[in-house]
């Protein structure tokens, strides 16, 4: 019964979706599906073949030339374009600040969401994102929508960076963020958004683990059925 499941993760950038729908996935044995790898996917490759951000139909037409999967190599997440992988290539400042000009197209959006949907049709996924409760899968079982303030946000991106050793510029990422969440905010299509039946967290002041096990404590009494 749970295995069929989905659960929902929304919110803004770096409000630690990803770590916590990973963490999460593994916990409940569940598939993570990381929507905005594949977003970040297009983007490096019209980034790469100089294809203009805003010109929604020739990145179409490279969206349907281009194989973008998600592979979960033995607990390891990795994303791969036309085989190769790009999981690092990914997540560069330059693909962060292009990638919601690729997101607000209606037709990339479609494409993107139909094969999200695929992915999560025998159940048993956690899926994060910007759309998911509201768009992708109206009907998730769970809905949670993720914040945290943006000094908070850009805080952890920072301290992340430095750990690195990847320079950070702390008032530069804080304005990259706060303008990537105005972007997908805004945009006509699908945008950023709670939706009306999902449980906001504000994660600012609460642990990475305090945040999983909140949520895990939401399925359990959603379901009954996980201990
Ligand atoms: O989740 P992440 O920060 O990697 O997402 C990168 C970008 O992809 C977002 O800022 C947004 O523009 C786009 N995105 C989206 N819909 C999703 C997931 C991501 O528009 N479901």
């Amino acid at each position: 019964m749970t295995t069929l499941m989905n659960i929902a993760i929304d919110g803004p950038a770096g409000a630690g979706k990803s770590t916590v729908a990973k963490l999460l996935a593994e916990k409940l044995m569940f598939v993570y599906i990381d929507t905005g790898a594949m977003y970040r996917a297009l983007t490096w490759k019209a980034l790469q073949e100089k294809v203009d951000v805003n010109n929604e139909h020739l990145l179409n037409k490279l969206l349907q030339q281009t194989d973008i999967q998600l592979v979960n190599q033995s607990g390891e997440h990795h994303v791969k374009i036309n085989n190769s992988d790009v999981t690092e290539d990914i997540r560069t400042t330059l693909v962060s600040n292009n990638v919601s000009y690729v997101a607000k197209h209606s037709l990339i959006r479609a494409e993107m969401v139909s094969k999200q949907q695929k992915l999560a049709e025998q159940g048993g996924t956690v899926m994060d994102g910007r759309d998911i409760g509201t768009a992708v899968l109206p009907k998730a079982d769970v809905k949670i929508f993720l914040t945290a303030s943006v000094d908070e946000r850009a805080k952890r991106r920072h301290e992340e960076q430095l750990s690195k050793d990847i320079p950070s510029d702390y008032l530069q990422l804080r304005e990259e963020i706060a303008k990537r969440d105005q972007l997908d905010t805004e945009r006509k299509v699908a945008p950023l958004k709670k939706a009306v039946d999902a449980i906001e967290i504000d994660s600012t002041s609460m642990t990475i683990s305090e945040v999983v096990d909140h949520i895990y404590t939401i399925v359990a009494e959603r379901t009954g059925a996980v201990e």
